[in-house]
């Protein structure tokens, strides 16, 4: 293993291949990945359903541990690959390092312990700390977390919360142990549109508050584009366009997020802009052997189903996989005039 040097990323994820074995057909659900995160970076991962971000999020956790399910490539944290670590090594970094918000918001609560005692639990075991201590803590973290009441609530089950505020706690237990990266699986989704806000508002607050680099995962290309310091586009299990939150915005190279944001109303050309994209996302039991995208793609020639493109860059840190990206712009009126990155909230 090299020498990690300051300026190196802290998590480095190369060729990152998922693929589930199920009822004889391979479910591909990431299909060779290559991901920086750098430190204090927030960095959003945006796509369709299925398209491979769960799984990704899992995977940088250690915690596809399905028998049916094939891993490979390469995951460093801070220059230490991760894959491959025994399940006692992975315990210093899981929670400690990197924490995950998962998506599953009920089923990550404990229903018959009470939510001060779950975050409790994690200082617990991770600090061994007091029952008291580790509760003065949990109530600290709420507080921290605007949960009204929180002196109260401390006492209070899962079921007497609602998704807001669970999402709070599972926030809180993310947090707890002061995470070098916390990766945020859709953490607003189900939430009302004033919920959602004040989630990410709280992420955004936590990130730079501790230095932390964050990873967004979510559908709706609009709430992270006030949050995101760079987003990666997933399409199918690959990432199809990469690059600065700005860039990637205003000058898009792929056109499948063309069309995302053609589709968006708070975003999008209003008038004689594209509907939303025609067509589903193809079966990851039966990709494509070219672009993934190519069937649902308005720039598609004969190169698109028989070539995979690879992602090359437009400029600086800005890549597209797609063999048309030079056509991309000219596709339809970019949302530009409509751009505003205090307004998307
Ligand atoms: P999303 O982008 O919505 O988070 P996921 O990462 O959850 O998508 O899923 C990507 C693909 O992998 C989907 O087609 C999903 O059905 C499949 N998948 C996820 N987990 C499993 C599993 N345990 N077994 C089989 N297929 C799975
Ligand atoms: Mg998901």
């Amino acid at each position: 293993m090299g020498i990690a040097r300051a300026d190196d990323p802290l998590l480095a994820i190369r060729d990152l291949r998922v693929s589930y074995k199920t009822g004889g057909r391979i479910v591909n659900a990431v299909n060779g990945i290559d991901l920086d995160l750098h430190r204090t970076e927030t960095l959003a991962i945006v796509g369709e359903s299925g398209s491979g971000k769960s799984v990704t999020a899992r995977a940088i956790m250690g915690m596809i541990n399905d028998v049916n399910a094939v891993v490979s490539g390469s995951i460093r944290f801070r220059g230490r690959e991760l894959r491959g670590l025994k399940a006692s090594e992975f315990k210093s970094i899981r929670g400690r390092k990197i924490a995950l918000v998962s998506q599953e918001v009920f089923g990550s609560l404990n229903p018959v312990m009470t939510v001060g005692n779950q975050i409790a639990e994690m200082f617990r075991a991770h600090d061994g700390v007091s029952w008291r201590e580790g509760r003065r803590r949990a109530l600290d973290l709420m507080e921290r977390l605007a949960i009204p009441s929180a002196q109260e609530r401390v006492r209070d089950y899962p079921h007497q919360f609602s998704g807001g505020m669970s999402q709070r706690i599972l926030i809180a237990m993310a947090i707890a142990l002061a995470p070098e990266i916390l990766i945020a699986d859709e953490p607003t989704t189900a939430l009302d549109v004033t919920v959602q806000a004040q989630i990410m508002e709280l992420l955004a607050e936590l990130q730079e508050e501790r230095g932390m680099a964050l990873i967004l995962i979510t559908h709706d290309a609009g709430v992270v584009a006030e949050a995101a310091d760079r987003i990666a586009v997933m399409y199918a299990g690959s990432i199809m366009e990469i690059g600065p939150t700005e860039d990637v915005y205003m000058r898009t190279a792929h056109p499948y997020m063309k069309g995302l944001l053609a589709s968006m109303p708070d975003l999008g050309p209003s008038a004689g802009g594209l509907e939303p994209i025609p067509g589903t996302p193809p079966d990851p039991a039966n990709l494509p052997p070219g672009c993934a995208f190519a069937p649902r793609c308005p720039l598609t020639s004969a190169v698109c189903p028989e070539v995979p493109p690879v992602l090359e860059i437009v400029e600086g840190g800005h890549a597209t996989a797609c063999h048309h990206s030079d056509e991309v712009a000219a596709l339809l009126t970019p949302p530009r005039e409509r751009f505003s990155r205090r307004e998307i909230w």
